[in-house]
């Protein structure tokens, strides 16, 4: 088939590539001329595991274009996917700006029939909004689909092809069979809906996968004033197939492009039909407070921050990623300069865009944990990348001024027994501090 992607960021940029890898012509379109002359020269803009290889071995073989003209990609295609952004607004409601610019022109480019396929996040309704600013421009027959997106970002190809569900939101069945074609190859498990249904599917999944965050955070500090072992306590209620193992590792709570705007919208979505969505709600600022609980530990350990210089492990939301978006490195790194101290950090793959996001001269830019960790007076652990528990923690421990380890990921564990000089803090497992 002909697929022209509209927004070529984490989930546009997979999803051309992959369907590309399945033999389909593709056309990326952006409006970031930088993003798309990278791509033209073969170089992924974003940190993505494989994404690269694929990139180049389906550019070579003519199944995937970059443009900056979004009318010349819709033009001669026969599914157009939009994955613009939909970031939050000041008030936390989904900025549906781009969908809707978006939606405008290629209403505007449409040179016959098409499917218009909605894979960026939307509150309930915005199908219905891109199909009416479509129709208001477009001479030729469309439907609007709505197939929302839920791979995650550091094993987005793999999702991509091993999705658990596929979920196609239409108000026309019997017209969807280029859209079930389409994914057949990826999954037999296509579930087909309402597209209001299919929109809050999205929402109430990411809002559901919060709340198992900040449940399983509140029970690890809870864990910590009574003596019990978060680790432990996940472990044996994950045996149990009503709650299942995932989602429930205790840590410095979740960030990234998704969950902290997709929660914010839905409350919002809530609120304009009158309901005070409070568990939601509290969610969100369990969440913000856990990030605080770091700090606190840090100074507990360390007293005042002022000249004191500090070690950072990891500044992507999770490992894996280059993404820095909503991060809790963001706001840790920030309140630790905030209060007079240095910090020197390292992230495998996501220094570069941490940098343009905050850069300050009492941040220094390390090339490996060892450098980022010596001389400081306490390291935090904040992205549980697989090098860091690779690390020999004697060396760190010998290279640091004072050796105080915040495990915001419980990343070490019991391993760090060995090393008895460590004042180590983890999330909810109070007999290891
Ligand atoms: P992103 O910010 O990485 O990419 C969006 C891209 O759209 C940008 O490159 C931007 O330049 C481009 N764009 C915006 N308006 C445009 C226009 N009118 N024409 C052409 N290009 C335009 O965003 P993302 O992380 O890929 O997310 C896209 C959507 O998918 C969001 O709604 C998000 O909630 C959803 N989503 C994201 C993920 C994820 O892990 N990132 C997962 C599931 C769903």
């Amino acid at each position: 088939m002909k697929l022209a992607v509209v927004g070529t960021g984490y989930v546009g940029l997979i999803t051309g590539v992959c369907f590309a890898e399945l033999g389909h012509e593709v056309v990326c379109a952006d409006k970031d001329s930088g993003k798309i002359e990278k791509l033209r020269l073969g170089e992924a803009p974003i940190y993505e595991p494989g994404l690269q290889e694929m990139l180049w071995s389906n550019a070579d073989a003519g199944r995937i274009a970059f443009t900056t003209d979004l009318a010349a990609a819709v033009r001669g295609s026969e599914i157009v996917i939009i994955a613009v952004g939909t970031p939050s607004t000041a008030t936390g409601e989904a900025d549906l700006s781009f969908v809707e610019r978006a939606a405008e022109s290629i209403g505007e480019a449409l040179d016959g029939p098409k499917t218009i396929m909605t894979k960026s996040t939307v509150p309930v309704g915005t199908n219905a909004r891109i199909e009416a600013i479509v129709a208001s421009r477009a001479k030729y027959p469309f439907r609007v689909v709505s197939v929302p997106e839920f791979l995650r970002e550091g094993y987005a190809i793999r999702d991509t092809f091993n999705p658990d569900r596929i979920v196609i939101g239409t108000d026309r069945a019997a017209e969807i069979e280029a859209i079930v074609e389409l994914h057949k190859p990826l999954t037999d498990r296509i579930f087909v809906t309402d597209v209001r249904s299919a929109e809050m599917i999205k929402y109430a999944s990411n809002a559901y996968l919060a709340t198992r965050i900040s449940f399983i955070n509140e029970i690890a500090n809870i864990c910590e004033k009574v003596g019990a072992d978060i680790t432990q306590v996940s472990a044996g209620m994950g045996q149990d197939r009503r709650i299942g193992p995932h989602f429930l590792n205790a840590g410095i709570g979740y960030g990234g492009s998704c969950f902290p705007k997709d929660t914010k919208a839905l409350i919002q979505i809530a609120g304009n039909v009158d309901y005070d969505f409070k568990l939601l709600k509290s969610v969100v600022e369990v969440n913000r407070e856990q990030r605080n609980t770091m700090i606190r530990k840090l100074r507990e350990y360390a007293g005042s921050f002022s000249g004191k210089t500090f070690g950072i492990w990891g500044l992507a939301f999770k490992p894996n990623t280059d993404d820095v978006r909503e991060a809790p490195a963001l706001d840790i790194v920030s309140r630790l300069i905030g209060e007079g101290a240095r910090v020197r950090v390292y992230d495998p793959a996501a220094t570069a865009n941490f940098r343009s996001l905050l850069n300050d001269p009492s941040i220094e830019w390390c090339t490996d944990p060892l450098s980022a960790a010596k001389g400081s007076d306490g390291l935090m652990l904040l992205t549980e990348w697989n090098e860091f528990a690779e690390v020999d923690l004697r060396a760190v421990e010998q290279t640091m001024n004072t050796p105080i380890l915040i495990d915001g990921r419980n990343l070490f564990g019991d391993k760090i027994g060995a090393y008895s000089r460590f004042w180590y803090y983890s999330v909810g497992r109070p007999h290891l501090n």
